[in-house]
């Protein structure tokens, strides 16, 4: 393509022809920064103008395209003063009226004598047929080729000021003047041939070609199929990689099961509060496996809220401390930090272990009060709790056997690479409540292994959920105070989601404020109501919580930051505002912050929604208490990207496949493996190329 003459993947889109600077700004402000960008920017739906009718055979209630000359052009104004446009279009077999409303710069375009093809729906009776036109263009001649008309006409996403049109019109370029070697300015086949055969998949041109300009739904269909396995099969191989190089890896510190740590374990777990479940157990006894192995564990650990991941990990790091080693204790907020500090002192107060508490205010809250630095070197701690942040922090890590990480997916490439630095390969725990089907999880994450606790432990009473329509607002706060009077229960009051953005977070900030103060004012002015959000010193975050734990709060108003593993058992009402905002996942980890104790506890959503299928959605969520079910439901009417969110801490943004589609995901795995055995991912740059590209975006993600 001439002035494209160069990899396609890396032609910036400056080079477009004929493009203006505005556009090219905008085409940016999307992320499409090379002209393989823009190509990767796929249609989500398709208008069918594939019927070309002559003029004469036109009838009501079809979607045609037609073509002609054009034989008259009006200017006309109603009485109501609106602009019309309207034009008569002639072909051989007779000629019709096309009417626009108030776009006069079409007649500067289609003018007397010019041939044009114009799509859209037939309207009106008989005779008195009308017909506005979704689409038109110019034409040469008459039998030039169309892109806007005549065809199944792609629409794009609008964004920023990117009309579909001109998207259209930008990609029909790029797609026409591709040439067919990656290493030039073409798309060529990325795969070994047999692996296309085998799966009978589109060639990985013809799938770019039909997913913008397609010859029919099939093929649409085809090119989207072969599209989605090149996605999958990147995310796949890349996990698979990964595994691979984590398998020669060697721990520094080897586990071992002797019989008198068996019977600690034993002791240990018969003299907790309680029973552990079966699920519980299970993944109990998966960890202590990989702990014995010399090859580090990377497992990850999900349940659902409540289901007693923490207990589990304890478990773990008791055994690391029976070997010898220190345990690492992260989690993602101070809050949670402080949290399970306190909950594994309890959890280990009969036994001789040292936990320490780090926060980003770099103190270790202990009995005594010596300097940071000499604390941590003195190593003297079996399982030091903090933040995510901890392996920045200067302690000395060669006790280090376990690293257990709350409340995240995965852990980085990057985390991982700072603790060999560190010249650290512990064993590494991930654990998470978000609800991810094991499917997907196996797909997204086939790296690690996976411990499902899918039992919650026995005597939970579920949690009642009720949706509120706007007009029953005033009663719902009504019933709030009496059970706080009559129940001394305590409450929740979620803020409603507003995008996870800086200014977005100031926003929500503010929101939540303004909320707090009307609440405090109008509604529950006989109460004690406290603000909790994500710009609080961590100094008064810590001290609302113990507040509120401690009762002397009765109502708690927070932005959705509190979302991840606060255990306050008093605390039954979970009150949810703009509940539609949110996706179920994130919902159910909200309501997961009650029905901890024994009480009755209550999840309220208050919506002012009046959509089919957000109330239809929300009403699911009330009358389903599993987690994974929620998951599995929001999965098939929401893509992925919208469940887990970016904020919710995003699991990886497909544009093509579905996580939903287990058949593709099986027969890419396959492909994987097929492809791993057989042959050398070297001679394969544009794969290679993928990965890597995959493995940034996870990186950049961290
Ligand atoms: P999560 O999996 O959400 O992190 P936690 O570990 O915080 O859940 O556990 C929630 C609560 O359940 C805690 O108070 C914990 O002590 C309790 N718990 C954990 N396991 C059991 C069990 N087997 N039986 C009864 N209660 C349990
Ligand atoms: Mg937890």
């Amino acid at each position: 393509m001439g002035k494209l003459n160069n990899k396609l993947i890396s032609i910036p889109i400056e080079n477009l022809p004929a493009t203006s600077s505005t556009t090219i700004k905008r085409l940016k402000s999307v992320g499409i920064i090379t002209v393989w960008n823009l190509l990767n920017y796929f249609p989500f739906r398709y208008e069918n103008y594939l019927v070309i009718s002559p003029i004469a055979k036109v009838q009501s209630g079809e979607t045609v395209s037609i073509k002609g000359k054009i034989i008259k052009v009006f200017n006309l104004t109603s009485k109501k003063g609106l602009k019309i446009q309207k034009l008569t279009l002639a072909d051989e077999s007779g000629k019709i009226d096309a009417v626009w409303y108030n776009q006069p710069y079409l007649l500067r375009i289609l003018r007397i004598g010019s041939y044009v093809a114009l799509a859209g729906e037939i309207k009106g009776f008989f005779n008195k047929i009308s017909f506005e036109p979704k689409e038109y263009e110019l034409l040469e001649k008459l039998n030039s080729p169309t892109v806007h008309t005549g065809r199944l006409v792609p629409i794009y996403p609008e964004k920023n000021g990117l009309s579909s049109r001109l998207l259209r019109e930008k990609i029909f370029y790029l797609i026409n003047h591709l040439g067919s070697r990656w290493d030039q300015d073409g798309i060529a086949e990325i795969f070994p041939a047999e692996i296309v055969k085998y799966n009978n998949l589109f060639g990985e041109l013809n799938a770019y070609q039909s997913i913008h300009f397609p010859q029919n739904q099939v093929d649409a269909k085809k090119a989207r199929e072969r599209l989605a396995f090149d996605e999958l099969f990147t995310i796949q191989l890349s996990a698979a990689l990964i595994r691979k190089e984590w398998d020669k890896e060697q721990v520094k510190k080897s586990f071992k099961l002797e019989p008198s740590f068996k019977i600690s374990l034993q002791n240990f777990s018969q003299n907790l509060p309680f029973q552990l479940t079966n699920a519980q157990n299970r993944s109990v006894k998966e960890i202590i496996g990989d702990l014995v192995k010399s090859r580090p564990m990377n497992r990850f650990l999900e349940g659902d809220v409540g289901s007693g991941k923490t207990v589990v990990a304890a478990i773990a790091c008791y055994f690391s401390y029976l070997n010898g080693y220190q345990s690492l204790f992260m989690a993602p907020t101070e809050i949670l930090a402080s949290q399970h500090y306190q909950t594994l002192k309890e959890t280990f107060t009969k036994l001789n272990l040292k936990i320490g508490l780090q926060t980003g205010s770099k103190k270790i809250i202990r009995k005594h009060k010596q300097k940071l630095e000499k604390l941590i070197k003195s190593i003297d701690y079996d399982i030091i709790v903090g933040t995510h942040a901890l392996i920045d922090k200067k302690l000395q890590f060669d006790r280090i056997g376990l690293v257990i990480i709350d409340e995240q997916h995965r852990f980085g490439v990057v985390q991982r690479a700072k603790l060999k630095e560190k010249g650290l390969n512990p064993h590494l725990l991930t654990m998470t409540a978000t609800p991810i089907p094991r499917t997907v999880a196996l797909t997204l994450y086939g790296e690690l292994d996976l411990s499902i606790i899918d039992e919650m432990p026995k005597g939970r009473t579920p949690i009642k959920t009720y949706l509120v329509p706007q007009d029953k607002r005033e009663s719902g706060y009504v019933w709030i105070k009496k059970k706080i009077k009559e129940e001394k229960i305590q409450v929740f009051i979620i803020c409603p989601l507003i995008e996870e953005s800086e200014i977005e977070t100031m926003k929500s900030i503010k929101a939540a404020t303004k909320e707090y103060e009307r609440l405090k004012k109008e509604i529950f002015n006989e109460y004690k109501l406290e603000l909790l959000h994500g710009k609080i010193k961590s100094n008064d975050k810590d001290l609302i919580m113990k507040n509120f734990k401690e009762k002397k709060i009765d109502i708690l108003v927070a932005t959705p930051v509190v979302e991840v593993g606060i255990d306050i058992p008093n605390a039954t009402i979970m009150l949810i505002e703009a509940a539609e905002r949110f996706g179920l996942a994130q919902l159910h980890q909200l309501r997961g912050r009650v029905g901890r104790g024994k009480k009755q506890s209550y999840c309220i959503l208050y919506t002012g929604s009046k959509d089919d299928v957000v109330i239809e959605r929300l009403k699911f969520f009330a009358k389903t208490q599993s987690g994974m079910e929620v998951a599995e439901y929001d999965l098939k009417i929401r893509g992925p990207g919208e469940i887990y969110g970016v904020r919710q801490h995003g699991v990886v943004d497909l544009k093509v496949a579905s996580l939903s589609d287990y058949q593709l995901i099986d027969k890419s795995k396959k492909a994987v493996n097929y492809f791993l055995a057989n042959h050398r991912l070297d001679s394969f740059f544009e794969i290679k190329r993928r990965i890597k590209e995959y493995n940034i975006k996870q990186i950049t993600r961290d």
